[in-house]
């Protein structure tokens, strides 16, 4: 048999999958075109919950015109806000299974509109309180555009400082290709 080492991309799904069951809460911290809400609302189903969160109104219409045509409407709470502010979104009680941050810009949309550190690690921090056990923060990193590397290296300081007794943090990312593709992280609430 042949092993097929996946992209940074494809492993975040491999890692939804086995962390995402029925009925559980997800949050999906930056929609865009929603790729990510979908396949978060297919797993958690009708019992569970998506707690979306994008600044642009165009992620906000492209998601839930994706979410309508699979008819995953009614498991998904989409808010037009930053995710520094999913505080105020989340019921105060919930412990989320899992979340999803694809940083820096909108494929195909405005490239100018990017995440940033500081809003970034607010909200992996807010995830970090309510996290389930077990649950997982995955955060696909890029590193190629203006304002990325500064933005990495930030949050690179944050985790790897993590105590490792309530976290456990995974780099995984190929590291000779010459694009830049994202690599990724993920926090693990032990
Ligand atoms: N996962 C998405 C998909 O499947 O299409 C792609 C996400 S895209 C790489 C990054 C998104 O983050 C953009 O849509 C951008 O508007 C959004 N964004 C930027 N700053 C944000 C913030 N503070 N809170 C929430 N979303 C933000």
């Amino acid at each position: 048999s042949t092993i097929q080492l996946s992209s940074a991309l494809n492993y975040s799904h491999t890692l939804i999958n086995q962390t995402v069951n029925p009925g559980d809460i997800a949050v999906d911290a930056t929609v865009g075109n929603g790729h990510d809400t979908t396949y978060l609302a297919k797993l958690v189903g009708p019992s569970g919950h998506v707690y979306g969160f994008d600044i642009q109104d165009a992620a906000i219409a492209a998601t839930t015109n994706a979410l309508a045509a699979e008819k995953l409407t009614h498991q998904v709470t989409l808010t037009h806000t930053g995710h520094e502010n999913l505080a105020k979104v989340l019921p105060a009680d919930a412990k989320v299974k899992c979340a999803i941050f694809n940083l820096g810009y909108l494929p195909g949309g405005d490239k100018s509109v990017v995440t940033q550190a500081a809003t970034t690690l607010t909200a992996v921090q807010a995830l970090e309180e309510r996290l389930a056990t077990n649950g997982l923060i995955i955060l696909l990193v890029y590193t190629g555009h203006h304002g990325g590397q500064n933005e990495a290296n930030q949050l690179m300081q944050h985790v790897t400082k993590l105590d490792q007794h309530q976290f456990q943090v995974l780099q995984y990312g190929f590291l000779n290709q010459i694009h830049t593709p994202p690599y990724l992280i993920a926090i693990q609430k032990r």
